[in-house]
């Protein structure tokens, strides 16, 4: 018998510390923030269990990955609902960092051009450039009929700028050829403030005076 009680609990430890090993794997949260997550879930009742349950078996069934601006979205195989929305102002294209960032800028409602993310910024420590989506976004370019500004909207921090700088670059000559015009956010975004995390008045703010 107690052997017995031993491999259950054996077995619930091993699945608590399963889930407390996954949760690390998250950005930005370590071992004690884990722990709390799967306290809170061993805590919660069985029906919230079962929504992460399912939300989490249907991220594999039914997200794609939208072909023009690169997010990821609820839906069919094809364009997502902003990319394929006529309403939107083809004059604008705000390039993003990653899907929270668009998400963030959405939130604000001023912005309604359409997006591309680039799937992170360059790491100061590397300076690679490897894995983000800058060869697609230059692809792009020439089926955006329309086109009169793309906005490089990344976080104001070193990373963003240096991202920001090299995005630059590599569209300059696109924008000579097909008459656009390249800014970044103006600094209504505190020095260092993750745009994910920026209220929907500073960004607006960030957006009116982009240059
Ligand atoms: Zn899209």
């Amino acid at each position: 018998m107690a052997e017995r009680e031993r491999s259950i609990s054996t077995g619930v430890a091993d699945s608590i510390e399963r889930l407390v090993a996954l949760f690390e794997r998250f950005p930005g949260i370590g071992q004690r923030q884990a722990q709390r997550f799967v306290q809170f879930l061993l805590r919660a009742s069985p029906t919230l269990r079962r929504e992460f349950i399912d939300a989490l078996g249907s991220l594999s069934d039914s997200v794609y990955q939208c072909p023009s601006c690169m997010r990821f979205h609820a839906g069919d195989k094809k364009k997502c609902s902003m990319c394929s929305n006529p309403e939107r102002d083809t004059k604008l294209l705000a390039v993003v960092a990653s899907d929270a960032d668009l998400a963030a800028l959405e939130r604000s409602g001023t912005f309604r051009g359409y997006y591309f993310v680039l799937g992170g910024t360059i790491s100061l420590a590397s300076e690679k450039t490897s894995g983000l989506r800058i060869s697609q976004l230059l692809k792009s370019i020439p089926e955006r009929r329309g086109l009169k500004e793309v906005i490089l909207a990344f976080p104001a921090n070193p990373e963003g700028d240096v991202t920001a700088v090299h995005v630059r670059e590599k569209l300059a000559p696109l924008a000579k050829e097909h008459d656009f015009i390249i800014t970044t956010l103006g600094r209504g975004l505190s020095t260092g403030s993750e745009l994910e995390y920026a209220d929907p008045e500073t960004i607006k703010s960030a957006l009116d005076s982009r240059r």
